[in-house]
């Protein structure tokens, strides 16, 4: 297939590395667009995979798989950072990959992103990088507790992380976390979790959505809030930071900028996403283009969409210890007028796993925290289930 000029129209086939709620949502813009969507996904049970045009079931680095997908679509992109580099390249050779291996290589490795952002003068939390035995040593030394270790890479949702109140406990945390490269980062006493959802497009031109407030639980996202409650020099603060990012790394697409608030109306980054981010699926429900829709339309070269809110909403993520008891009963939620529930068709819940969410719309922040509140204190109660494969009458 040759390279197609851009912007590439709808019709065209578009390919995707990777098969969760992410991805699901991408298709679904897609899909509304009038593309159609192939995914590179090893689980034959995947949220995207089961609505994709296509799907095909091998591993993201599988030479036979990207030949097909390279052959079969007009343009790349992905929906989880840590896949592998060469599939990003071989890809490349066919059409645009957005974002490109480049950006990826460094938001999939805490050290490479730590360097980039020290490099491009934006502010992070103390740290020092531990990759070797001399490193560990040097690093007791410093003034860098309470903190948290955090492996360099495959860590999400808090995991690879080890807390280290001082220096004593350096080395049991490094061989908790197996001894691989690590970030020790300094624990900072921030006053909110925010992040901000920039896109910008291959001729460099931008757009920011409105800075979202995070609350996290057990190092899980558990809400976000838009927008967030803080002066509106910060928003402005952080949106500008977010497009300097973006801009620093020659990005395209869709990328999140988590950051910490801290005392003194200081911003510092936490990490950088080059994907859609859960805390911007408030954009799908108040928003008149979405996280997802910014992505297929810089992938495929179409112009930015409006990123402003029509209102405010908070999103509260469904995880599978709600399924404890079986599918729950939706039609309490369902019947909210502020409401919109997300399911993202996984048949499998865990406890901790993101199942769907859902966006609770309001005229404000503060009134729709209101809401949110009294919804998740119910759905974290005692909420009406019905068994699997079960009439409700039997449940
Ligand atoms: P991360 O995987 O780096 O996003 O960390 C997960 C969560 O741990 C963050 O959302 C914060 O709530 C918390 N966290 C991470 N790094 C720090 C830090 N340096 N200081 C305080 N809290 C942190």
């Amino acid at each position: 297939m040759t390279v197609q000029p851009l912007p590439i129209l709808p019709g065209s086939w578009l390919g995707l590395l990777g098969g969760g709620q992410l991805g699901r949502m991408f298709c679904q813009a897609a899909h509304r667009l009038g593309y159609r969507v192939a995914v590179l996904e090893p689980d034959p049970q995947s949220p995207a995979g089961r609505i994709a045009d296509r799907h095909l079931i091998a591993n993201y680095d599988d030479p036979a798989a990207l030949e097909d997908l390279r052959r079969q679509c007009a343009a790349f992109t992905t929906e989880f950072e840590n896949v592998p580099h060469g599939a990003l390249d071989a890809l490349a050779l066919n059409g645009p990959v957005r974002p490109g291996a480049k950006a990826v290589a460094i938001a999939q490795n805490r050290i490479s992103e730590k360097r980039f952002l020290a490099s491009a003068g934006v502010a992070i939390a103390p740290h020092a990088f531990i990759e070797t035995p001399a490193d560990l040593s040097r690093a007791r030394a410093l003034a860098l507790y309470p903190g948290i270790l955090k492996s360099n890479c495959s860590g999400y949702d808090g995991r690879g992380q080890a807390r280290v109140d001082s220096s004593g406990d350096l080395a049991a945390a490094h061989a908790q976390l197996g001894f691989v490269p690590c970030v020790l980062e300094q624990r900072v006493a921030f006053e909110r979790e925010l992040s901000v959802i920039v896109v910008r497009t291959h001729d460099g031109a931008s757009c920011v959505y409105p800075v979202s407030e995070n609350i996290h639980r057990d190092g899980i996202l558990h809400a976000s809030i838009a927008p967030a409650r803080i002066a509106p020099a910060v928003a402005a603060e952080a949106q500008a930071i977010a497009q300097n990012i973006a801009a620093a790394l020659d990005y395209v697409g869709v990328l999140c900028v988590e950051l910490f608030l801290l005392p003194g109306a200081r911003l510092a980054v936490n990490e950088i996403a080059p994907r859609p981010h859960n805390s911007g699926h408030f954009t799908i429900d108040v928003c008149l283009t979405s996280q997802f829709e910014q992505q297929v339309r810089t992938l495929t070269g179409l112009p930015l969409g409006d990123a402003s809110l029509r209102s405010a909403a908070v999103m509260l993520n469904l995880l599978g210890d709600l399924w404890e008891q079986g599918e729950p009963d939706w039609s309490g939620l369902l019947a909210e007028p502020d409401v919109r529930l997300h399911l993202y068709g996984k048949d499998q819940p865990r406890r901790g796993r993101k199942m769907g969410h859902v966006t609770v719309v309001g005229a404000t922040a503060a009134a729709a925290l209101a809401r949110a509140t009294a919804i998740g204190t119910r759905l974290d109660g005692a909420p009406p289930r019905v068994r699997r494969g079960m009439p409700e009458s039997q449940a």
